[in-house]
């Protein structure tokens, strides 16, 4: 499926030898390293950049980190399916929920819940997606660091364009998407 006007596309570097970091944002590339996972890399290089001077908002932005909890995240899907995609997950790098310890698995659905109320309020969607794909015979695109989707939907936004030409219009870039989510869960906190 082609996606129009995808500015964030280039988001995945490569290093010299070409091997592709994926979850490494371009202006995160200082870090060296390779987890091999893309939610690992997306935090370690954020870290990293933070821990050698970066503006923590600047390198939060870049990664498209929303709200940080004590053992869990928001960070936005840098491939969206809909404007305002958002996804929670534990900062640990696991594949089973069963596996979370039971704060942490308390902490996504306390992040579920947020997510729930800035989506409601910043979309005015008609109705929510919140789904786990758990191992890649699931659908996980990511199948090894659990993570919980939370889309908002309308009726027929998967409309015409989407059956008839399998391409998907997307009218938020990434940027605007962040700054808008991150004052939203600011204030849910206020
Ligand atoms: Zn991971």
């Amino acid at each position: 499926m082609d996606i129009l006007w995808t500015p964030w596309r280039y988001s995945y570097v490569t290093t010299a030898d070409g091997k592709v970091r994926a979850g490494v944002p371009s202006s995160l590339a200082a870090w060296p390293g390779d987890t091999g996972c893309v939610f690992c890399n997306l935090l370690t290089s954020i870290d990293f950049a933070i821990a050698h001077g970066m503006n923590p908002e600047e390198a939060e932005a870049a990664g498209g980190l929303v709200l940080r909890g004590r053992d869990c995240f928001v960070c936005l899907n840098a491939f969206p399916y809909t404007s305002g995609h958002l996804m929670a997950m534990p900062y640990a790098h696991l594949d089973r929920l069963a596996a979370l310890p039971s704060e942490a698995a308390h902490e996504l659905m306390d992040l579920a819940q947020q997510s729930e109320r800035v989506l409601e309020r910043l979309y005015r969607p008609h109705g929510l997606n919140f789904g786990m794909n758990l191992g890649q015979a699931a659908g996980a695109g990511v199948a090894g660091h659990l993570h919980l989707h939370a889309l908002p939907r309308w009726t027929g936004d998967t409309s015409f364009m989407t059956t008839v030409a399998e391409t998907r219009v997307l009218p938020e870039d990434l940027g605007t998407t962040w700054k808008r989510m991150r004052e939203a869960f600011a204030e849910l906190k206020s």
